[in-house]
C-alpha cells in the first residue's frame, strides 16, 4: 500500500509536521532537490527510507545559486509529476516553498566555504556555492533532519556540505549516494530534458571520458597524461565545449600531479547550450 503523501508550502506547516514525527520517536531524513525528479533523486529517497523513518523531500529551485545568465527561469518545474513520483517512492512529506517564503527579504547572511568553493564549478559559476551552502543550511534549519542525502553526481557540492556541517557543528549526518545513470552511461540529470536526440548522443562523451580516465589511472598512468587523454577524447566530439576535465585529489579537489590514494575525475562541458557535469572516483590497481 502506498503511504499517504503530504505536500506543504508553508514553513509553519513543515515545522509542525516534522515536530509531530519527531515526537512520535521517528528519525527524520531530508532529501533536498530542485524538483524535475528522476530515478537519481528517487535513489536518495530509497537511501533515506532505509536509514530514517520520516522522509522529507524538498523541492526548491533556489535563485541564489544561479548566475545571471543561467537557466533559473527555464529550469523545469513539473510539480504534479514530482508529487506523483514522491508518492510512489514513499516520501512522507514534500516541502515546496515559494521563493518569497524562503527569502522574505534579501539575505544579509551567507555561508561561504572557501576551502572548496573557488575551484572547478566554483571558478566557472561564481557565487554558485555560496547560494548552495546558504540554502542547504537554511533547509537544515527548517527541516531539522537527523540525516540528509546527497548525490555523488554533484561531487563538489557534497564535499562542500560536509565541510560546512563539520565546521559549523550542524547536527546532521550527511550521506553521499552513488550516481544513477541511464543504461548507456549518461548520468541522470534534470537538465537532460534540454538535450535534443543528437545532443544526447554527444553527451555520452562525458561518461565515456570518465571511463577512459578510470582505466588509465587503474594502470597507474600519470595524471597529466590522463588529463590530456580526457581532453582529447572530449574534443573529438563536435558540439562539446569543455569547461574543465581533470583529475583531482578527492578531498581537496586540487589537481594532482602524481597518483595519490583518493582521486576523482571531474568534467563539466556544454553540449549545445546545456551545461553538464559528471565525475568518477578513481582507484589505483594494487601492486
Ligand atoms: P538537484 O535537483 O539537481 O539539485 O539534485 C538534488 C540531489 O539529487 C543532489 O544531491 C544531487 O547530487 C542528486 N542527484 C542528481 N542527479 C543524480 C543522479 N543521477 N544520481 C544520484 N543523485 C543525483
Amino acid at each position: 500500500m502506498t503511504k499517504p503523501l503530504v505536500a506543504v508550502q508553508s514553513i509553519e506547516e513543515l515545522r509542525a509536521r516534522v515536530r509531530a514525527a519527531r515526537q512520535a520517536g521517528q528519525r527524520i531524513g531530508c532529501v533536498p532537490t530542485m524538483g524535475a525528479l528522476h530515478a537519481g533523486h528517487l535513489s536518495l529517497v530509497e537511501a533515506a527510507r532505509r536509514e530514517t523513518d520520516f522522509v522529507v523531500l524538498t523541492i526548491f529551485v533556489n535563485p541564489t545559486q544561479f548566475g545571471p545568465n543561467e537557466d533559473f527561469t527555464k529550469y523545469p518545474r513539473p510539480l504534479e509529476r514530482d508529487l506523483d513520483l514522491c508518492r510512489s517512492a514513499g516520501v512522507d512529506l514534500v516541502f515546496h516553498p515559494e521563493v518569497g517564503d524562503v527569502y522574505p527579504a534579501p539575505n544579509a547572511t551567507y555561508v561561504d566555504v572557501p576551502v572548496v568553493d573557488k575551484v572547478l564549478e566554483g571558478a566557472f559559476r561564481p557565487g554558485h556555492f555560496r547560494g548552495v551552502a546558504t540554502i542547504v543550511l537554511k533547509l537544515f534549519n527548517l527541516v531539522l533532519p537527523d540525516a540528509a542525502f546527497f548525490g555523488q553526481k554533484d561531487y563538489q557540492q557534497q564535499l562542500l556540505i560536509k565541510h560546512m556541517v563539520a565546521d559549523l557543528n550542524v547536527p546532521v549526518e550527511v550521506r553521499t549516494c552513488p550516481t544513477l545513470r541511464d543504461p548507456d552511461g549518461l548520468a541522470m540529470s534534470s537538465r537532460n530534458v534540454y538535450l535534443s536526440a543528437e545532443e544526447r548522443q554527444t553527451a555520452l562523451s562525458l561518461s565515456q571520458t570518465l571511463k577512459i580516465a578510470a582505466e588509465m589511472i587503474q594502470r597507474r598512468t600519470a595524471p597529466a597524461e590522463v588529463r590530456a587523454a580526457m581532453k582529447q577524447h572530449l574534443e573529438s566530439f563536435a558540439g562539446v565545449k569543455i569547461d574543465y576535465a581533470t583529475v583531482a585529489d578527492a578531498q581537496t579537489l586540487e589537481e594532482v600531479t602524481e597518483l595519490v590514494p583518493q582521486m576523482v575525475a571531474l568534467i563539466a562541458a556544454r553540449v549545445g547550450t546545456t551545461r553538464l557535469i559528471d565525475n568518477q572516483i578513481l582507484t589505483v590497481r594494487a601492486g
